[in-house]
């Protein structure tokens, strides 16, 4: 039975050369559902800011300003936390704006 290799014998693998950022891929060509807001019914408490895992929710002064649709991925989170009685987001299939 061979002897296991020391960790300087062993070739240099995969280098991680700084932290990685979803913001660098634009993860909104994996969408195939498109978040739609309402303002009128939007109250502002920004839980799917908080909650967006691509930081995908624009605010602005506070308040939703929109949705960065170069990165949001559809994953339809924003519309699960807004807020039951208000409901100010509906996912919609991409296909409604894409022809
Ligand atoms: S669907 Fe909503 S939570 Fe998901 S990436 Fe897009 S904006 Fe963010
Ligand atoms: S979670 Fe709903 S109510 Fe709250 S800021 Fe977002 S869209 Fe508006």
């Amino acid at each position: 039975m061979s002897e296991l290799k020391g960790w300087k014998d062993i070739p240099i693998g995969g280098v991680i050369a700084e932290g990685g950022t979803a913001y660098d891929y634009e993860t909104g060509s994996w969408r195939s559902f498109r978040p739609v807001h309402d303002e009128e019914k939007c109250i502002d408490c920004l839980d799917c800011w908080f909650c967006c895992p691509d930081g995908a929710i624009l605010v602005k002064d506070k308040k939703f300003e929109g949705f960065d649709l170069e990165h949001c991925k559809g994953c339809g989170i924003c519309e699960a936390v807004c807020p039951p009685k208000v409901h100010a987001i509906t996912m919609k299939p991409e296909s409604e704006f894409n022809g």
